[in-house]
């Protein structure tokens, strides 16, 4: 065999190995997509996990996005309820418009981070598909990007689960106070969803509770408050929602005018 028989050797094993490791790769990539796809974490999610701490000064913008079909405006009612008890600390509320979820989780990324629960319908059982709630402060994240605004709260008729503790489902809402976003989830606020009669008006003023007690997060902080009545008191289920006003009591509201008072507002 002469020199060159055997560097033609040598290279057509190199090849063939270099091809037996394409295949591994491209078998561990799909498995690793897949694990992701179950999991709800992209390279994108990655960053919401190494925030960057946002400082607001008030007054400032907010946003308020409708993610889902509702057939209602619900945008007047939200403006007019939030500016009602936070005004001073906003400049302007933006509408930022309203598109079904599908038109903001292009292809893949809407399956992503699912998880399945049944739930007892009236009849049968039924197999409801539930969000993590960091894919949607992600996409919150991007839109205020785009938007210029410094708060986005999302409202999205999506069923919910909380990315930080997967034990908690159907949550009503969430804020994540690194990146000021909140999203508020009407799902379980239909009377539907307790096998009930359809009560839109009832449906709306829950809405407008829990849209209020996440920007209340938002503007006083993570703590919640232990007066029944208060809009800032923690629901663990529809009924503590109907028993709460949607007003922050005296003592939230002394919280509110520290605040303004730090902001000169
Ligand atoms: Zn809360
Ligand atoms: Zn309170």
């Amino acid at each position: 065999m002469n020199r060159y028989e055997k560097y033609k050797r040598k290279i057509t094993r190199y090849y063939n190995t270099i091809s037996r490791y394409k295949v591994k790769l491209k078998r561990k990539f799909i498995k690793l997509k897949n694990l992701i796809m179950e999991i709800g974490i992209s390279k994108d999610e990655f960053s919401l996990l190494e925030p960057k701490k946002q400082i607001i000064s008030y007054p400032c913008h907010l946003g308020i996005i409708i993610i889902g079909d509702f057939n209602n405006n619900l945008y007047p009612a939200l403006r007019k309820n939030i500016m009602g008890i936070f005004g001073p600390f906003f400049y302007h509320v933006h509408d930022l418009g309203k598109k079904n979820s599908l038109d903001y989780f292009p292809g893949d990324s809407f399956k992503k981070g699912i998880k399945r629960e049944l739930k007892e319908d009236n009849k049968s059982l039924e197999t409801l598909r539930l969000h993590p709630t960091k894919k949607f402060h992600q996409l919150l994240i991007e839109k205020k990007k785009t938007h210029d605004i410094d708060i986005i709260l999302a409202i999205t008729d999506l069923p919910l689960y909380s990315s930080y503790d997967k034990q908690i489902i159907f949550l009503f809402g969430e804020t994540n106070l690194k990146h000021y976003c909140s999203i508020v989830s009407s799902f379980n606020l239909k009377e539907e969803f307790y096998n009930r009669r359809n009560n839109y008006n009832l449906f709306k003023r829950r809405l407008i509770k829990e849209a209020i007690h996440e920007v209340g997060h938002l503007i006083l902080g993570p703590e919640h408050c232990v007066n029944d009545f208060c809009v800032m008191k923690y629901s663990s289920d529809i009924s503590d929602i109907d028993k709460k006003s949607s007003h922050l009591c005296r003592e939230c509201y002394e919280k509110l005018l520290n605040k303004r008072k730090i902001y000169n507002l």
